[in-house]
């Protein structure tokens, strides 16, 4: 159904990805009463899951759920509205057209003002690039009139690519610092409830720190924790400064 109120779209390749990478951005439009919108397309379970791996007795199932568990609390703390999990799974990731379909369907259900998702290139991880690439085709798809005419087609929505893990080897630049302060407690409490990826707490709010001082450095702002994302599309300002 469609909301009055302006709305999100966040597309993670694992259920995890959201929290660290886009944790700051989604609770800042939560508190401005923005509609948020996650899709997850795996769990993580194979690949983003190894501190439970080692537990005897472990399988598939039980990682499934216990990563879903921790991600709709991440989600909860960081007040997303409504949460997909697309369970495609991961290691490798495949987005079969029926899912791509699903996300299009999204798209012109909720109209969303603006959309994040990963970075193009990640040597990485693979199924991070293959999320971007399937959000961007939903979009494209979303704005083509032939497909379901009987819905209206979506405008334009810019999209914002989260910060891999390095990015340097990823050929991303932060173009948009945004501040993440205001919220910081949330993320930190949200990305804590990841018990599974504990090694990474210190490593993202260190990555925080330093976008911070960095957004502080390019405008006139005590600004202590911040995000970086890089736009794919150019910005249409009404002035430039
Ligand atoms: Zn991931």
């Amino acid at each position: 159904m469609a909301q009055e109120k302006p709305s999100m779209l966040v597309v993670s390749a694992h259920a995890a990805d959201f929290v660290w990478r886009a944790g700051g951005a989604i609770a800042l439009h939560a508190e401005k009463g923005y509609h948020v919108k996650v899709v997850c397309l795996s769990f993580g379970e194979r690949g983003e899951s190894a501190k439970m791996w080692r537990k005897p007795g472990m399988d598939m199932a039980q990682v499934k759920l216990a990563r879903r568990q921790e991600s709709l609390k991440a989600a909860e703390i960081l007040g997303v509205s409504d949460i997909e999990f697309f369970d495609l799974g991961d290691y490798p990731l495949r987005v079969p057209d029926e899912a791509l379909f699903r996300l299009v369907d999204i798209y012109r259900e909720i109209r969303p003002a603006f959309v994040l998702s990963h970075s193009k290139e990640d040597l990485y991880n693979c199924d991070h690039p293959l999320a971007t690439h399937v959000a961007q085709e939903a979009r494209i798809i979303a704005q083509a009139h032939g497909h379901t005419p009987e819905k209206p087609v979506i405008g334009a929505p810019p999209v914002f690519l989260f910060e891999p893990h390095q990015p340097e080897q990823c050929n991303w630049k932060p173009q948009v610092l945004l501040d993440i302060t205001p919220v910081w407690e949330k993320k930190r409490k949200a990305f804590e409830v990841m018990a599974a990826q504990e090694h990474l707490w210190e490593y993202y709010t260190r990555v925080a720190r330093q976008r911070g001082a960095q957004a502080a450095r390019n405008s006139e702002k005590a600004i202590t924790y911040g995000e970086g994302y890089a736009r794919v599309f150019p910005q249409v300002p009404e002035v430039l400064g």
